[in-house]
């Protein structure tokens, strides 16, 4: 521990300090690195002594899933900037010594205050679960652009702090596809700042950039002056002008020497000269080796992007207190043996009515929350995540009646209507389709563990049937935390 803090006058007892009723934590190198049992705590004071280690902490907290964590207000103390843009990007601020704490408690109401404006439904898609964090961060911090910063770390040379740590490093291309979606939904807009170069087989920016020989692709290569004399019209390498004697430049063909540049002889371009195998050529080819996949290509087939400075649109700024609407997720719309949500809306209708009118009657609405499902679908990309819904789907229906029925509103919710069965009958359905669903990923999909939720209630005659829906889902969604 830096010495100065021990001199303070408020003291952290076992890392812990509850000052003006904000409890701290305070985490130092022996603490671990774990940091899911710090979820009660108001705000973190993080020892930041070691740049790896305050990376690594600072990355898992604002890269968590989970609010409490990555909206968390963290002070680094004992920081000495080493121009890393994860660490200087992600906290809230620095002190020197412990006697400052008192200073950040507005700071920390502040940031919880504008927390509970946060709006909590769930996400739609991979990109607006991702997007929706980035902009519930900068809710609470007030920020109002995301700025790219030149980053070794990166593949693709530049980092976005708070949207790139949600990626691994491989991954650092598809930080600019949700940016590019984000600016698609109106949610930021872009403003120049510099341009990459990604190879074209994988998407990375490190690349190596050679000048090389057209017939034998070697870099091994000498380039000359051509030297053109214009008595005799000789046109050659300047090597062939030399003597091993003197500096004095002589004409291999008519034998004079070369006086003056302009007035007897000229220089009119470069000629180069493999040393591999032995060509003379004029113009040489660039290429660009990817050090990442190794795939070396011709400079003008690399993958030129756009690096922008983003601002937060209208839309953006209120996204994160009103949610993220985007254009309708159409990609359950049409999946065999399930059904839109209006269709779902008007058959639970009808039920509702049905079973108004017989008291032996009862009907089970079920929903089904998959956590982690968009984790899945990134890495099996959009074109099979069609086929992958079908499969859940069809799994389902292999486990219900045929008179039930399915409503997909996104990949992550699952609606279902169990007609004609007691909860109990039908908690025991659903915890069978989650069983299956679980088995069914893991096998399939090499071993991924899906994290799924559900709950299962009585379709009540008297209530709207969509605020029940609403309220399951809020349930089931908010327990996660
Ligand atoms: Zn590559
Ligand atoms: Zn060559
Ligand atoms: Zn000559």
């Amino acid at each position: 521990m830096d010495p100065t803090a021990n001199k303070s006058r408020i003291e952290f007892q076992n890392n812990v300090l509850n000052y003006d009723n904000q409890l701290f934590y305070l985490f130092e190198s022996f603490s671990g690195l774990k940091i899911d049992h710090l979820v009660g705590y108001d705000a973190i004071v993080l020892e930041a002594n070691d740049p790896d280690f305050t990376r690594i902490i600072l990355k898992k907290f604002r890269s968590h899933s989970n609010s409490e964590f990555y909206l968390k207000p963290i002070f680094l103390i004992n920081y000495k900037s080493i121009n890393d843009p994860i660490v200087d990007q992600l906290h809230d601020g620095t002190l020197v010594s412990f006697d400052q704490i008192p200073e950040k408690i507005n700071d920390i109401q502040e940031l919880f205050v504008r927390s509970t404006h946060i709006d909590n439904s769930p996400s739609a898609s991979f990109e607006v679960l991702v997007m929706k964090k980035i902009l519930n961060y900068m809710y609470t911090r007030e920020l109002r652009s995301l700025k790219p910063y030149p980053d070794l770390h990166s593949a693709i040379g530049f980092t976005f702090p708070l949207l790139s740590i949600n990626f691994e490093t491989f991954e650092e291309g598809k930080v600019l596809e949700v940016l590019d979606w984000a600016q698609k939904e109106n949610l930021i807009w872009p403003d120049f700042h510099d341009r990459v170069y990604l190879c074209n087989s994988c998407g990375a920016g490190h690349l190596s950039y050679r000048e090389i020989c057209p017939s034998c692709n070697s870099a091994n290569m000498k380039s000359e002056d051509l030297v053109h004399h214009f008595p005799c019209g000789y046109i050659g390498p300047i090597s062939d002008f030399k003597n091993k004697v003197d500096s004095v430049l002589g004409c291999p063909k008519c034998n004079k020497a070369l006086r003056h540049i302009g007035v007897d002889y000229d220089k009119p371009s470069i000629i180069n000269h493999c040393l591999t195998c032995n060509e003379v050529f004029q113009d040489y080819i660039v290429k660009a080796l990817c050090l990442q996949c190794k795939s070396d290509s011709d400079v003008q087939y690399l993958v030129s992007k756009n690096i922008n400075i983003y601002r937060l649109t209208k839309k953006g700024r209120n996204a994160a207190t009103s949610g993220i609407i985007t254009s309708e997720y159409g990609g359950t719309d049409d999946v065999f043996g399930a059904v839109d949500y209006k269709t779902f809306n008007t058959m639970m209708h009808y039920e509702q009515e049905r079973i108004k009118s017989n008291k032996a009657l009862s009907t089970n609405i079920a929903v089904l929350h998959l956590e982690n499902v968009f984790d899945l679908l990134r890495k099996l990309g959009k074109s099979k995540e069609k086929a992958f819904i079908t499969e859940l789907v069809s799994l389902i229906r292999e486990n219900i009646t045929p008179a039930d029925f399915i409503n997909i509103s996104n990949p992550s919710l699952i609606s279902i209507c169990i007609n004609d069965a007691t909860l109990e009958e039908g908690l025991m359905m659903m915890q069978k389709v989650a069983d299956k669903m679980e088995e069914m990923v893991f096998n399939n999909f090499n071993k991924f563990q899906l994290i799924l939720h559900h709950k299962v209630a009585e379709l009540n005659k008297d209530i709207v049937f969509e605020k029940q829906v609403a309220e399951l889902t809020k349930a089931l969604t908010e327990q996660n935390d």
